[in-house]
């Protein structure tokens, strides 16, 4: 049941009176109702985390471990994102043609396995071009980087894999995997589309490399024997997103300083 949030800060604090308080409330509003969606209250690992370059984070999201010590970040990039793939959901339900075959040629947001846990939500098959499709609504700098790279990144790669092998599992006929940025402070003319051949390996090797994680988690024990989070080595996974990063830290078990990028 909603019940209304506590006044939140508005930082930088430009306004005051009437302004500040509706400005407190949109903002207290937001956050509450992010901090509650589904996906906020996610625990099990999901496609879109299991490719992190970071074994650290992957480590810390396999045990959920305590404490998150980053409790500050914006969600108002996701609560766009959120609202933009609803929007793509309801719009490529709306115009779904019928295949010569009697199917839809598009299958939207269908919960799909890579194995008997990992299992997400995909945004988009489409049979006619048996292609996993996923959506991203980038920033600016985001924006510039995926198109300057012609590159997602590791993670987006891997999750797009990860999907194309849950709906291989599920019967379908996948043969390539794309990445969809359409920025989110943009014109639709900069739409920039990420695809490569399926290659259900790399999806095979992330379960294998999480398998392993947790192995070792069980192995070493780190909620008995703190230290050993050192042996889980960092990679470049935008640290200051990370609900474990705690600059300066110098007890991983507490919070990890992150890598500078
Ligand atoms: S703060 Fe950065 S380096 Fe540390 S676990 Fe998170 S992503 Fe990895």
């Amino acid at each position: 049941m909603f019940t209304q949030p506590a006044v939140a800060p508005v930082n930088p604090p430009l306004l005051d009176g009437l302004a500040a308080q509706i400005a407190a409330n949109v903002v207290g509003t937001i956050r509450h109702a992010s901090a509650n969606a589904p996906r906020s209250r996610q625990v099990a690992i999901g496609p879109s985390e299991i490719g992190t370059p970071c074994v650290r984070k992957l480590a810390y999201k396999l045990l959920d471990w305590d404490p998150k010590p980053n409790k500050d970040t914006d969600p108002l990039a996701s609560v766009i994102g959120t609202a933009a793939h609803g929007w793509m959901e309801e719009t490529f339900n709306k115009f779904n043609p019928t295949l010569p075959d009697g199917r839809p040629r598009y299958i939207t947001e269908q919960r799909v396995a890579a194995d008997a846990t990992l299992k997400g939500s995909c945004d988009l098959f489409d049979r006619q071009a048996k292609t996993v499709i996923d959506w991203k609504f980038p920033g600016t700098t985001s924006m510039e980087k995926v198109r300057k790279n012609r590159d997602p990144g590791v993670t987006y790669r891997v999750q797009a894999h990860v999907y194309g092998l849950g709906y291989r599992n599920a019967g379908e006929d996948v043969e390539h995997v794309a990445v969809v940025f359409l920025p989110r402070a943009g014109r639709l003319d900069g739409v920039y589309v990420w695809t490569e051949p399926f290659q259900p390996q790399i999806a095979l090797d992330a379960l294998t490399r999480r398998d392993n994680v947790m192995k070792v988690l069980a192995d070493l024990d780190p909620e008995n024997n703190p230290a050993i989070w050192g042996a889980f080595p960092v990679g470049d996974a935008y640290c200051t997103y990370c609900p474990w990063h705690l600059p300066k830290s110098t007890n991983l078990a507490r919070g990890c300083p992150g890598i500078t990028n």
